[in-house]
């Protein structure tokens, strides 16, 4: 399948979106809610690209778009900048103090009016969902978006300790904006209002999950998971490789 972004001519796979077309290709959309591995949600819409197909223009979001032979695609048209440049000053008067979105906009010489800024604004969330598209992903669904207008947020149901969450730190992990405070303290991970132990690792000792997030996969895998971080996991396959090839 070809497809052309920016004048340059691309071989797209089947069922691919343009946003997954462009990542595999290095082509750069900017975007706050895409993560490889979730689908898209055309969410942020900061990924907005043209596509002209004959003689008709029209935008759209790249990580929800899929591709199809013969598409032209333009990332970096003035129209398209005018409309990142919107959204970014919408996040900013949203999320004043957020570093990420500051510096985002910084890169696209956004500056929102004094007048309409509230700088005392702590609020760092940008309602992407992408921590509930993973939270989903674990299988586990402890969070949602809740509430609707100025008063939507990402929450357990009704901001309780959620009886579901297992402590495996997804969402913060793929938060755009670290918007969710996880801390890890004294062999306690606390997020979202809740506490759990955390489990260290037989190898390093250093302390990498918690027992809610282990037993929850020994339930998936039915076995028993041996206590060892992803470093060391890693370390240890490599090692087994090496010791393979060296007969060869
Ligand atoms: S820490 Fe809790 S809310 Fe966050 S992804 Fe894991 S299970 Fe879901």
């Amino acid at each position: 399948m070809k497809v052309i972004i920016n004048s340059k001519e691309y071989q797209g796979l089947p069922g691919e979106t343009l946003m997954e077309l462009a990542k595999r290709n290095n082509v750069d959309i900017p975007n706050l809610c895409h993560k490889d591995g979730i689908e898209g949600q055309g969410r942020c819409r900061l990924c907005m690209v043209e596509v002209r197909e004959g003689k008709k223009t029209k935008i759209v979001s790249s990580c929800v778009y899929p591709i199809r032979d013969g598409l032209e695609v333009v990332t970096n048209s003035e129209k398209i900048i005018a409309i990142r440049k919107n959204i970014i000053l919408l996040l900013l008067l949203k999320t004043p103090n957020n570093d990420y979105i500051k510096s985002l906009a910084e890169e696209y010489g956004v500056k929102a009016p004094d007048r309409y800024v509230d700088y005392k604004v702590k609020e760092n969330c940008i309602l992407c969902g992408l921590c509930v598209k993973a939270c989903e992903k674990m299988g586990t669904s402890a969070i949602s978006l809740i509430n609707r207008g100025t008063t939507k947020k990402v929450s357990t149901p009704y901001d309780d300790p959620s009886k579901d969450c297992i402590g495996c730190g997804a969402c913060a992990e793929v938060c755009p904006t670290n918007a969710i405070t996880m801390t890890d303290k004294n062999r306690i991970r606390t997020i979202w209002n809740k506490e759990f132990k955390l489990v260290k690792c037989s190898v390093c000792g250093k302390t990498f999950t918690t027992d809610e997030a282990l037993q929850f996969i020994e339930s998936k895998l039915g076995k028993k998971e041996e206590r060892i971080c992803d470093s060391c996991r890693k370390k240890i396959i490599s090692e087994k490789f090496k010791e393979s090839f060296k007969y060869f």
